[in-house]
């Protein structure tokens, strides 16, 4: 939509056949999304994908709210031990509107169809590229669909997702491979959705994602009264598997003192697993030069990460939005197109993925550690000591707390706050007069009687 507008003649390539349903209730009941994995699993909208959509395309976030989209503020999440409560200037950027991906995608999916000049073509799989070279370098000049129909374009953007193929593409075309980081996150997701039974959705009491010893909590928000609970563990965490198990899963909810009221609703699915979330980063240029030319990779499809932190969608809006940009004023020069490209991701994509790879493997160490009856690791890096300073501040301090909610909403890196001395000294002097956190759920043996007992029961 965002190069229609400026003038580019474009065509969406979609392997998912089924056409956009008509309201939010049919996409979540009945639209058949098997392009996208993870189209049922828990999302929540970050601000900063709010501020691009109302940047670029504020009449979807009007349609979002109008289809029954929460508008939320996240700073209403401020803990009550926060004892100064006054507003700050340009506290309005925390502020979203959110909704589940069913209903999100159906309110954007609409907006497109309805964009004049745009041309839509869903059940085309995208099977292979088509190449030439362009000054020494492999150019991709087109795509060849699985039909043997063939698009050619003066760039091909791929923006297949976590599971785009286009590296394996590009060496069966003969290209030199590219640069991929990749690894399994290790985390397992057991989701159940609710819908509530007199309208609202549930007080937060404690954070939308909560660690509690060897799983973590997340609660999200959604559209028109409805919200997701979900469970996270390690992967390697056989006897908490049994999550899946909807009793079970209920039971260890309802165990957590300040989350067991958002069972207080109507169920509206199953517990809903996943694992096998990879980390995954892809870098198409070497030493400067680009490696092709011809294609630019954006949103997932050029870096993933594991979703708890409920970034993706947001940083693939934004890294559009500078698609969109570098498309301006480079689309005449592949070669220019590409560094430009390259550049922009690695200033402002991949410090985001650094961030949340980083975070991802502490967490996963913590859980493993106290799952095998150990303390937590002491923080070995300086900036693992910094994280550990920030968060014993974030619960009593308003700076604090607003440098952590910047970065969970995609503002700011933590990275970039913690490069401030000041700031870093104040959440030290806050952090060393902090008491310990108050545990958020059973502890590990806790944990474990709850989930035999309920084998017993059965
Ligand atoms: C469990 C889970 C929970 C998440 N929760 C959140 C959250 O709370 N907040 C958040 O912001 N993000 C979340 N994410 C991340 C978010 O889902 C992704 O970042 C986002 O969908 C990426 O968008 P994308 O357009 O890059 O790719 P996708 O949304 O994956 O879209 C890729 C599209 O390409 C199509 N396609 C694929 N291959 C082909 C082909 N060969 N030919 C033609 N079409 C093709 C697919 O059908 C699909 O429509 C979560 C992810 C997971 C796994």
């Amino acid at each position: 939509m965002l190069l229609r507008r400026d003038g580019h003649e474009v065509t969406v390539l979609e392997r998912d056949p089924e056409s956009v349903p008509r309201s939010g209730d049919r996409a979540w009941e009945r639209w058949t999304r098997s392009g996208v994995t993870q189209f049922r699993q828990p999302h929540f909208l970050q601000s900063r994908g709010r501020i691009v959509l109302e940047e670029e395309l504020p009449g979807v976030v009007s349609a979002l709210a109008q289809a029954g989209g929460l508008r939320f503020d996240p700073l209403r999440l401020m803990p009550p031990s926060i004892v100064d409560r006054e507003p700050r200037s340009g506290d309005m950027r925390f502020q979203t509107v959110t909704a589940r991906r069913p209903v999100l995608e159906q309110v954007l999916g609409r907006a497109a169809h309805a964009e004049p000049g745009l041309e839509i073509r869903r059940g085309v799989c995208v099977r292979e590229l088509m190449m030439t070279a362009y000054d020494g370098t492999p150019h991709v000049r087109g795509v060849r669909a699985d039909s043997g129909e063939q698009f050619e374009a003066d760039l091909v953007v791929d923006a297949m997702g976590r599971r785009s193929q286009l590296p394996r593409w590009l060496e069966e075309a003969g290209s030199r491979p590219i640069h991929e980081e990749s690894e399994d996150s290790g985390f397992i997701y057991y989701t159940r959705y609710f819908r509530s039974r007199n309208g609202g959705i549930p007080e937060f009491r404690a954070p939308i994602l909560t660690s509690a010893g060897t799983f973590s909590i997340l609660t999200l928000p959604g559209d028109n009264d409805t919200w997701s609970v979900t469970l996270y563990i390690s992967a390697g965490d056989t006897p908490l598997k049994r999550l899946r198990d909807p009793d079970r899963w209920t039971a260890l909810v309802a165990a957590c003192p300040a989350h067991a009221h958002w069972l207080d609703g109507e169920p509206i699915t199953g517990v809903l697993a996943m694992g096998g979330v990879t980390d995954r980063y892809r870098r198409f240029s070497s030493d400067g030069r680009p490696m092709v030319t011809g294609v630019a990779a954006v949103g997932d499809a050029c870096a993933c990460t594991n979703p708890s932190n409920g970034r993706g969608m947001s940083l693939g809006l934004m890294h559009v939005q500078r698609l969109r940009d570098v498309i301006g004023a480079h689309l005449e020069n592949p070669r220019e197109l590409a560094e430009a490209w390259d550049e922009a991701t690695e200033a402002e994509l991949t410090p985001w993925y650094r961030e949340n790879v980083a975070e991802d493997r502490a967490r996963i160490a913590e859980m493993e550690a106290l799952r095998h009856g150990l303390g937590p690791e002491p923080p070995r890096t300086r900036s693992a000591l910094l994280r550990r300073a920030l968060l014993a501040a974030v619960p009593r301090d308003a700076d604090a707390f607003r440098a952590f909610l910047a970065s969970r909403c995609c503002l700011t890196p933590l990275r970039e706050t913690l490069a401030n001395p000041e700031f870093v000294e104040h959440i030290f002097r806050v952090a060393s007069d902090s008491p310990a956190p108050r545990p958020a759920g059973p502890n590990r043996v806790q944990v474990l009687d709850l989930l035999d007992d309920l084998r017993a029961a059965a």
